[in-house]
């Protein structure tokens, strides 16, 4: 593997980051394996936890790409493992929304689960986060494709009545990803897991600009984390495509890195800016009108796209800020590179049309009122505040 990862397992990476961050330990799952046989190893965890019950959460896919293993294996190390399949809304979608979470924590009760196993991919992540914060009980985190890199962030993006709103829960207590599983998944899933990660680039931008118009809190150690899962991803968008077992690996290793940092700094800053907003943008948009929901990072992507055209552009009225947009790829770099790993990489791709592209522009940064993007400030005037940027200390 290159990067020198196979010098170094996520393991021992974790141990590292402990030993840096020691503030951090209590935010930090206790184990991140990505490996073949992570499945047995998330069985063998749960009996050491000494959990006599683990409430398996899964939709009717994951299920069976891990969860029915998962299950068979639980019961071999001594644990009982009921199941909750989450059923989808009245659009065949399975949501965060407030009926999925009432479903997990009915069968939490009913069962007197001890702990909660997520299997699938971000969505099911994000129920099973907000139902065991709630429940008060600890969740494995089983991932089944390398498709977002919120695996083990301890926010919740929900969407209640309609809207999108992240509240706090908790993260996994433990990581289990088989990497059988991950190769076995749909390649649609890794191309939106690459959307994700290229999201980072204008995300580190936003973040940036966030600390120099607004002071935002920043942290270059772990910005530099997420630069590097991304560089390394981007190295990789043709053997993505490709599917080749080397580069989806390091595609899952790299999302877990990205949402590792999101825990060091405690915060979504180090991967999500604009291109985010516009992404739950449209998502809020599509519930709204009962349409069938996109892949986070097939939308990322895409919106990474055009809000990299956006900064570029502005940059030709603000010459000030082509320094600042040093190393963020163009528009079409990003469609170049969508288009190698076999990822959607228009509006257009997405069956999203000018009229939503136009308005999204416009409102995305309402999404997240608290964070202070270069959107935010182009969409509201402020572009003076950039002024900052001559004093910028790094
Ligand atoms: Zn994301």
């Amino acid at each position: 593997m290159r990067e020198g990862l196979e010098e170094q397992t996520l393991e021992s990476w974790l141990e590292q980051l402990k030993n840096r961050w020691p503030e951090r330990i209590r935010d930090l799952p206790e184990r991140l394996v990505l490996a073949k046989g992570a499945l047995p190893e998330a069985a063998r965890y749960s009996a050491d936890k000494g959990w006599r019950r683990v409430l398996v959460v899964a939709d009717q896919h994951t299920y069976e790409a891990a969860g029915m293993t998962l299950i068979r294996e639980l019961d071999g190390a001594g644990a009982e493992a009921p199941v909750t399949l989450v059923e989808p809304n009245p659009a065949g979608d399975v949501v965060a929304d407030e009926a999925a979470i009432v479903q997990v924590l009915l069968d939490v009760q009913r069962h007197g689960a001890d702990a909660l196993a997520a299997v699938g991919a971000g969505t099911l992540h994000d129920i099973v986060r907000y139902a065991a914060y709630t429940a008060g009980k600890p969740f494995l985190s089983v991932p089944t494709a390398p498709s977002v890199d919120g695996f083990t962030s301890k926010g919740a993006p929900l969407l209640i009545r309609g809207m999108k709103i992240t509240v706090p829960a908790v993260g996994p207590v433990a990581l289990f990803a088989d990497t059988g599983v991950l190769l076995k998944a749909p390649k649609r899933l890794a191309a939106a897991g690459f959307g994700d990660m290229l999201g980072k680039a204008t995300a580190l931008f936003d973040w940036r600009i966030g600390r120099l118009a607004a002071g935002e809190p920043y942290d270059a150690r772990v910005a530099d984390i997420t630069q590097r899962a991304l560089d390394r991803c981007v190295r990789l968008a043709d053997d993505i495509g490709r599917g080749t077992e080397k580069s989806l690996l390091v595609l899952m290793r790299s999302l877990i890195e990205s949402g590792i940092a999101m825990l060091l700094f405690g915060q979504s800053h180090p991967a999500s800016g604009a291109e985010h907003h516009l992404s739950h943008y449209w998502e809020m948009a599509f519930h709204r009108s009962g349409r069938r929901q996109l892949l986070h990072g097939s939308k990322v992507g895409v919106a990474c796209g055009l809000i990299a055209d956006l900064y570029h552009s502005l940059a030709r009225e603000r010459p000030d800020l082509v320094p600042l947009l040093d190393g963020v790829p163009t528009g079409e770099d990003i469609r170049r590179l969508l288009s190698a790993a076999g990822a959607p990489g228009t509006p257009g791709d997405l069956g999203i049309d000018g009229d939503l592209v136009q308005r999204g522009l416009a409102e995305a940064h309402k999404v997240r009122p608290n964070r202070t993007t270069l959107l935010r400030l182009r969409n509201e005037g402020l572009l003076d505040r950039l002024r900052l940027a001559e004093n910028d200390p790094a």
